[in-house]
């Protein structure tokens, strides 16, 4: 069994439709494919949905699920919401997965992923110029998703390594650093979240391997955690990309399972049986 629950398009900041993304989903094999646009949130229009087309989002993405129902295509569609800790909830989704992409500094909106020089410009600005400020307040923000938001996935825990292995700014094996994402990551996962591995950075060409890195991956298969694989594709071509490597990595990390999204909902199954049509 193998699907994507994390993809993107025209309505926010990917490159292709909802049918055009569902149907490549059916091309490449896909159990099961979800939508997950970028919810609505002031100050977010470069990539999220806008508050005028929420609603027609919403009704296609519903169309499209029972479409292929009703056609019998291979591919089960959901539909979900990748939600922004500032952006606002929507009703009757079948699953929601919880970002935090960023701050709001002077009614000004600033991601952690936008750019290098972005980022560089935020530490030294905003923390002092000490990075650990920076991921120190960003994870307070992470382990704040799961009490102010139904979420069901945790969207790639540590984004703000984002740039790490092109444009190094802070260690993020040091203590340091860890001390405040491992607090994190416990609170989350003890409420029952499933945090994605998840290969977005390596299609785009930041990273070489998934979120979350292998010292946290390792840390969250002993805490007895839940982990789930998705691409955040924003294009056909990277729809479940490098699956393979990110089946690989949690399996070094120690995890013999992960989950997956059925008509009952999310489901476990044996890592092993993940993947294998693609
Ligand atoms: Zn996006
Ligand atoms: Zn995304």
């Amino acid at each position: 069994m193998t699907g994507d629950l994390h993809t993107h398009s025209i309505y926010d900041d990917g490159k292709n439709s909802l049918l055009e993304m569902a149907e490549a989903a059916e091309s490449l094999g896909l159990d099961f494919f979800g939508f997950s646009g970028h919810s609505f949130q002031t100050g977010g229009e470069d990539f999220c949905i806008s508050d005028e087309r929420m609603a027609d989002y919403l009704s296609e993405a519903k169309a499209i699920k029972q479409l292929f129902l009703r056609e019998e295509r291979r591919t089960a569609i959901y539909v979900g919401l990748e939600l922004d800790l500032l952006g606002r909830p929507e009703n009757g989704l079948d699953y929601v997965i919880g970002s935090a992409h960023g701050f709001m500094i002077d009614g000004r909106l600033c991601n952690v992923d936008e750019s290098p020089g972005a980022l560089q410009w935020l530490i030294k600005e905003h923390f002092d110029n000490d990075p650990y400020k920076m991921t120190d307040a960003y994870y307070d923000n992470i382990a704040r998703l799961s009490d102010s938001m139904d979420c069901d996935i945790i969207r790639h825990f540590d984004l703000v390594t984002k740039f790490n292995e092109k444009c190094p700014m802070f260690d993020a094996g040091s203590r340091r650093y860890l001390s405040r994402a491992l607090e994190a990551m416990e609170h989350l996962s003890r409420k029952g979240l499933i945090f994605e591995v998840n290969t977005g950075a390596m299609s785009r060409g930041w990273r070489t391997e998934p979120y979350p890195d292998m010292v946290l991956l390792k840390t969250l298969c002993g805490m007895g955690g839940r982990i789930i694989i998705n691409s955040d594709s924003h294009h056909i071509g990277t729809i479940a990309h490098d699956f393979d490597r990110a089946k690989a990595r949690a399996l070094e990390a120690g995890f013999r399972s992960v989950w997956v999204f059925t008509d009952q909902g999310f489901e476990e199954i044996p890592l092993d049986g993940f993947g294998n049509k693609i």
